[in-house]
């Protein structure tokens, strides 16, 4: 694919009303909104870290049945508190069109469709569907398997939605063989992205690749060194407690003690 066909996207620059994103563009927040407390607690400490973009999951698939598969509509009011309490921005996950519905209606400021999600392009026709007339930023992350076409499918087919606030998140990807991570970064992949559409923002998630939270610094410091625009990291006030992600999340208070080690460098690429 060395010499795949550069792709043209309709874009334009991500912005949030009165919000200047300077890089590393930073959303944080829990993996899943838990309880209506845990929701407003969590943003509260990140807002007096500084953070603007608060993110979290009402609508968790998860691998296996019988795991905690997120609050849903019940939590929307939740991050409307959060807006109107903080002044943060709210973005959560979309995996159909009914969740595209229900979080506009909520106030939602961005969305983002899952990993699992971006692997089904019927799912994510759906969804880009329920958008069409939206004006919000959507980021994609790239699907659970390796497969850039299928990344670059689901940004097209959002983007052909009118979409054009779009930017891309890298999560990793999963293997069968255990390795340090828990999905293998394959930074040639998103590089490969970024080459192919250039003008297409990129976030990382330091979170979901490392599946731990010691791993959140090198992975971020790393992105940076590649010229990622962003970071999509999960933090919650108490990650031991957490339902879902325990063992990558870290409190407010760590994450911006990540954040401030993070040196942006001049690009490797
Ligand atoms: C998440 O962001 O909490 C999540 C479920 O991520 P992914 O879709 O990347 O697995
Ligand atoms: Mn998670």
């Amino acid at each position: 694919t060395k010499n795949a066909k550069m792709i043209q996207l309709d874009l334009e620059k991500i912005s949030l009303p009165g919000l200047d994103l300077e890089r590393p563009w930073m959303i944080a927040g829990p993996c899943s909104a838990e309880t209506e407390e845990q929701v407003l607690e969590t943003a509260t400490q990140l807002s007096e870290a500084g953070y603007k973009i608060f993110r979290a999951g009402i609508w968790k698939p998860r691998t296996r049945p019988g795991a905690f598969e997120g609050v849903g509509t019940l939590g929307l009011p939740w991050l409307k508190r959060v807006k109107e309490e903080t002044g943060m921005f709210v973005g959560t996950e979309v995996a159909n069109a009914n969740h595209v519905f229900e979080a506009i209606k909520a106030g939602i400021d961005i969305l983002w469709i899952g990993a699992r999600t971006t692997a089904n392009p019927f799912a994510v026709q759906e969804i880009a569907d329920a958008l069409k007339g939206v004006d919000l930023p959507v980021l994609v992350k790239n699907p659970v398997n390796p497969d850039l076409e299928l990344w670059i499918g689901a940004l097209e087919r959002v983007n052909q939605a009118g979409i054009k606030k779009l930017a891309a998140i890298h999560r990793g990807f999963s293997t069968y063989d255990k390795s340090k991570y828990r999905n293998h970064p394959q930074w040639q992949i998103p590089i490969e992205l970024k080459r192919r559409i250039p003008n297409l923002p990129i976030i990382c998630d330091p979170s979901h690749i490392g599946g731990k939270s010691e791993l959140i610094y090198e992975i971020s410091q790393e992105a940076m060194d590649l010229n990622f625009d962003g970071l999509l990291v999960e933090s919650h006030r108490c990650p031991a407690k957490a339902w879902s992600d325990a063992s990558q999340q870290v409190t407010p208070t760590e994450l911006k003690e990540i954040t401030d080690k993070i040196v942006l460098r001049a690009p490797q690429i």
